[in-house]
């Protein structure tokens, strides 16, 4: 199996150092709803997880929540609630939305605020070694001591350094030294430290916990590309400089991006998708298969006709798995063998789920031919089923609406505006409203002088 790392920028072997697949994830900062941003990288990460396990691995997954922050000291201010209230809030949401997703539990979900103990002996033992310095009850690493200090940006101090910011009021022996620990200011939650009261910075966190849960050195350390710099780049540079052990991962893992239409999604666009909107319009199976139709390195596309033409295209996996068992009970032909190889080709070349899901169609297309033919399928349709669940997490159920719910109502007034528009002979309407609900995953049929209609 290859994975790509980029750290070296390679395509290489994958095998874990030890028995067990250790890998960190950067988890959220809980200071609103997680977006569909997110999910696409905790499906990523799961999917790995799962495919790990199927290849025969044990794994190890941990996924932090940073519980501590300006976002969250600011939003809790404006809200009128403590800090630990507001991200209890968020971190409570969060597992319900990834459980409506699919995305399984973690092995451990740390949070900054329980982990300070360990944050300290870091930065002490860093400050012990003159890799970070006390600065008026702050702390900073000393970046001009880390001669690898840019390796997995690929980019050097001296270039960053023309793009630094100089925050005012810092005092810092070079632009690009970060913060371990930032003194406390008046109201903020504080802890106490050999530097005086204050909080842990955001990359020290991932180190400490990453040392804690998973050892020196770990097989897989994951995030979102925009993690890439500054956060994962001053994880090595701390985690390396207090354990004196390298590499700190043996390989990095960064999804790409989602994007919506040609832009980013983003808070300051204005365009975020929260998981809970997305999941009132779509099922959990089609925004997964929104992330896997596009490989996890590249950017994710999510549009609402995407989801809705997954919708129809998730109907075909169900044909395929209700094809009934044919009376004369004369097996199908097809090679499920030839399939299975193929799809773990395809996800053994660096996780190639695009690939692997074509797989998946082709199989269920071919199932719904043989069925037709009056051919018996089983074999072909427990491959499809045992791929489908267990590595890409799909639950191959159809949607369903309560009835009486705002989504019931209304599909039913479009159907029934479609039925009045029919009569009165407005055929072009009519059908502009079954485009409609066509691009909404409902499925008429008009039988016997009625409508009903089902969800894709
Ligand atoms: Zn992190």
């Amino acid at each position: 199996m290859k994975l790509s790392d980029t750290l070296t920028g390679e395509k290489r072997e994958f095998k874990p150092a030890g028995d067990v697949v250790k890998i960190y994830v950067c988890g959220v900062t809980p200071y609103s709803a997680s977006h569909v941003g997110h999910a696409m990288s905790y499906i990523v990460f799961d999917v790995l997880h799962r495919y790990l396990e199927y290849r025969g691995y044990k794994v190890r997954r941990v996924q932090n929540f940073t519980d501590i922050d300006d976002k969250l000291i600011d939003r809790a201010l404006l809200q009128g609630m403590t800090v630990e209230e507001l991200a209890g809030r968020f971190i409570d949401e969060y597992f319900e939305d990834m459980d409506a997703l699919n995305v399984r539990k973690a092995d451990e979900y740390p949070r900054a605020t329980q982990e300070v103990p360990k944050i300290i002996e870091m930065i002490a033992g860093l400050v012990e070694k003159d890799f970070a310095y006390p600065s008026n009850g702050d702390v900073y690493f000393r970046v001009t001591k880390d001669p690898g200090y840019g390796k997995l940006s690929h980019r050097s101090i001296d270039s960053m350094r023309a793009g630094a910011r100089v925050e005012p009021g810092v005092e810092k022996d070079h632009p690009m030294d970060f913060a371990l620990w930032k003194g406390a200011k008046t109201g903020e939650p504080a802890w106490e430290s050999p530097w005086g009261p204050g909080r842990p910075g955001w990359h020290i966190e991932c180190s400490a916990m990453s040392l804690r849960y998973l050892g020196e050195s770990i097989d897989i350390h994951g995030g979102g590309q925009d993690l890439v710099f500054p956060h994962h780049e001053n994880e090595i540079a701390q985690s390396e400089a207090f354990t004196g052990v390298a590499p700190l991962a043996r390989f990095w893992l960064h999804n790409g991006l989602l994007l919506k239409g040609d832009e980013k999604m983003s808070k300051s666009l204005g365009n975020l998708v929260s998981i809970r909107e997305a999941l009132q319009s779509f099922s959990s199976d089609a925004i997964r298969l929104s992330v896997l139709k596009s490989h996890y390195r590249g950017p994710g596309y999510y549009s609402d006709q995407a989801l809705a033409e997954n919708e129809r295209a998730l109907h075909r996996f169900r044909q395929a798995l209700q094809a009934p068992v044919a009376a004369a009970g004369v097996s199908s032909k097809l090679d499920a063998t030839i399939y299975r190889e193929r799809f773990i080709s395809a996800m053994d070349d660096d996780l190639n789920t695009p690939q692997a899901l074509a797989t998946l169609f082709d199989l269920a297309r071919d199932i719904n031919r043989d069925a037709e033919a009056g051919f018996d399928t089983d074999d072909a349709q427990a491959l499809l089923r045992e791929l489908g669940t267990e590595i890409f997490g799909l639950t191959f159920e159809g949607r369903q609406v309560e009835v009486g719910s705002d989504k019931a109502v209304e599909i039913q007034s479009l159907v029934d505006l479609r039925i009045a528009l029919r009569s009165a002979k407005q055929f072009a309407e009519a059908d502009s409203v079954r485009d409609d609900l066509a691009a909404m995953g409902v499925t008429l049929t008009d039988a016997s002088g009625s409508t009903t209609w089902h969800l894709d």
